[in-house]
């Protein structure tokens, strides 16, 4: 009994201390940085990074993916194509731009191929396809649908393939098996691999040749992911930059979300911050507030933003539902660990908030008028 315990907090312990970390950073094209589009990529890329441990931990995947930097470089924002080619181009001219192929480009959305990302054929090549880059189209991030194609990418890079016959000059047997299937299980179901997006699994996580659930042919991605996240591990170093902290304060008075930020590097120096705010919508709604810009002084280690709620409530009544509006802060050499929900900080919305639509006409007068009162009132007590 004493013995059996052990092992489980052994096999517990184990599994976490083995999972391989690996960064993910995301480089925008500099003409969309003050454009909503940036905030719902800031945001969309922790999203993705979230929905892909949610795999890997699902299937005891030893990868642990975090956000890294979000910076901004000069590529037109295009076709996921042209933007391809352009990275791959500024890479060869300076191959300092990308040291890590979790790096992120962002393209527009895509009515064919979702992501780009370049696929080791044997244990050798991990090292020199280290610099390749990682490109998603915006659907990834403004689509639900999407939201495993980062991972799918992920997968790519770490030497999973479509189909069989991709697989073929593979050097090592783990790679020749490491391939996704359309028809992954008696019902047809399509695996995350394969290179379709409609492979939902009953717990809604996509399924993976060679797990429960997916055990058509002979396939197996999981084998091959846990030996190339070891040997890529280390390749590249962690920067640890994920030590930026952000507090939502819901403030009833001042009708605004008050953000606090806490930087701990730098502190002498002035910085800039950015704070990206963003939801998913369905159909063309305002799904994203502008990036906000906020200075830490020189010396201080925190730096306050307020979000009106007039700002940030259409994001709320606009998001498709189950979905949060998030927040995410960075700096050139911090960023956040995790999104922030707004919504786990608000207690005022919908109650006091009407919809443009229905009922809302008359109520909003009354509130016109009963707040032109308490004004009033309050001149007169002044
Ligand atoms: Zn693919």
């Amino acid at each position: 009994m004493q013995k059996k315990k052990l092992c489980l907090l052994l096999a517990m312990f184990t599994g976490s201390v083995n999972a391989a970390d690996f960064e993910s950073p995301l480089i925008l094209p500099t003409e969309i940085a003050h454009t909503e589009v940036a905030s719902q990529w800031a945001v969309g890329h922790y999203q993705n990074i979230k929905q892909a441990n949610r795999v890997w931990n699902n299937y005891n995947i030893d990868i642990k993916l975090s956000p890294a930097t979000i910076s901004y470089l000069d590529y037109p924002y295009e076709t996921i194509e042209e933007v391809s080619d352009n990275i791959k181009q500024m890479i060869a001219n300076d191959p300092s731009i990308i040291n890590n192929t979790l790096t992120t480009f962002a393209s527009q959305v895509s009515n064919t191929t979702k992501g780009h990302a370049r696929s080791p054929m044997g244990f050798e090549d991990l090292e020199s396809m280290n610099n390749a880059q990682l490109i998603l189209s915006a659907d990834s991030v403004i689509n639900s649908r999407y939201k495993f194609v980062y991972a799918h990418e992920v997968g790519h890079t770490f030497g999973a393939k479509h189909t069989e016959a991709n697989t073929v000059g593979s050097t090592d047997a783990l790679f020749k098996n490491a391939y996704g299937t359309k028809q992954c299980n008696a019902e047809g179901t399509t695996s995350l691999m394969s290179g379709f997006s409609s492979y939902n699994s009953a717990n809604g996580l996509p399924f993976i040749n060679g797990q429960a659930g997916c055990d058509q042919g002979s396939g197996d991605v999981v084998s091959l992911l846990n030996k190339t996240a070891l040997a890529k591990e280390g390749l590249t170093d962690l920067t640890h930059v994920q030590t930026l902290a952000a507090v939502v304060r819901e403030d009833i008075n001042a009708q605004q979300f008050e953000v606090t930020l806490t930087r701990s590097k730098d502190i002498d120096n002035a910085q800039q911050a950015m704070v990206y705010v963003a939801t998913k919508v369905s159909g063309k709604q305002q799904a994203a507030l502008a990036p906000k810009e906020v200075w830490f002084s020189a010396g201080s280690k925190t730096a306050t933003l307020t979000l009106p709620f007039d700002q940030v409530y259409p994001l709320f009544d606009n998001a498709a539902s189950n979905q949060g509006t998030y927040l995410v802060a960075v700096t050139k050499d911090e960023v956040v660990p995790t999104d922030i929900n707004l919504l786990d900080h608000n207690t005022q919305w919908p109650l006091n908030h009407d919809k443009k639509e229905g009922s809302g006409g008359s109520l909003s007068l009354f509130w016109v008028m009963m707040m032109s009162l308490v004004a009033y009132g309050r001149r007169k007590i002044m």
